[in-house]
């Protein structure tokens, strides 16, 4: 199937429950043309250069979707244009996006990773690392950061009803924090959860977000 086909599929799938990020780290710009053509619009990178160089050569209304690990010295160069930031892992890693978007008079939105997987090669926060963000008073001046939501990855591993646990816990997650700090702010509403293995498990479990790379654009290289 071609990759208009695998998204026009995938979005069926999702109907109204979750948007795709239409994952497109390591393939061409004209593949993502290719998806561009048929109205996706959400793209997820997960490289600084990598996203940088494709911004610059692809239409202004691609939201562009930072998934990956991301280092603060390179928050610069995103900043300018970047969506949605889905991988927070530190209050020091907020602080300089709340920074370099103010340079730009933007507000960058962003996700907190929570580490739900069992293999601890994962990047994310717990629940206790997550209160010490929000309570702490350096986080209540950033005006140009708005935190809208959570993300998390599953464990790699053909155990189903571990993957729904993981996400079971990672809404679990979303639902407290919701509750404790951002109660009747809607802004605060994503789960980013699911990939191109376990999207269906990550909609039925409350994903809002699904992030799906090689069953659009086929295997990584
Ligand atoms: C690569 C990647 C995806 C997409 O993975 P697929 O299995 O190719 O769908 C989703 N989320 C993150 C954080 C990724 O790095």
């Amino acid at each position: 199937m071609s990759i208009a086909e695998n998204i026009l599929k995938i979005k069926s799938e999702l109907g109204d429950s979750a948007v795709l990020v239409a994952v497109s780290k390591t393939k061409p710009v004209e593949d993502l043309l290719e998806a561009y053509k048929i109205g996706q619009r959400l793209f997820g990178e997960n490289k600084v250069q990598e996203l940088v160089s494709k911004n610059e050569v692809l239409p202004d209304d691609i939201l562009w979707h930072y998934i990956g690990h991301l280092q603060t010295n390179k928050v610069k160069y995103i900043a300018p244009f970047v969506s949605v930031i889905h991988a927070v892992d530190s209050l020091k890693l907020l602080r300089t996006i709340n920074k370099e978007a103010k340079k730009n008079r933007r507000v960058i939105e962003c996700f907190l990773q929570f580490h739900i997987a069992q293999e601890d090669t994962k990047f994310g926060l717990d629940m206790e690392e997550v209160e010490a963000i929000i309570n702490n008073d350096a986080f209540k001046t950033f005006e140009n950061v708005r935190i809208t939501g959570v993300m998390g990855m599953a464990t790699y591993t053909s155990d189903k009803e571990q993957v729904r646990d993981e996400f079971r816990r990672l809404k679990f997650i979303f639902d407290t924090i919701k509750s404790r700090h951002f109660f009747g702010h809607d802004s605060f509403k994503e789960i980013s959860m699911g990939m191109s293995g376990d999207y269906k498990l990550a909609i039925e479990e409350g994903s809002t977000i699904v992030r799906v790379g090689s069953l659009i654009f086929g295997a990584r290289q």
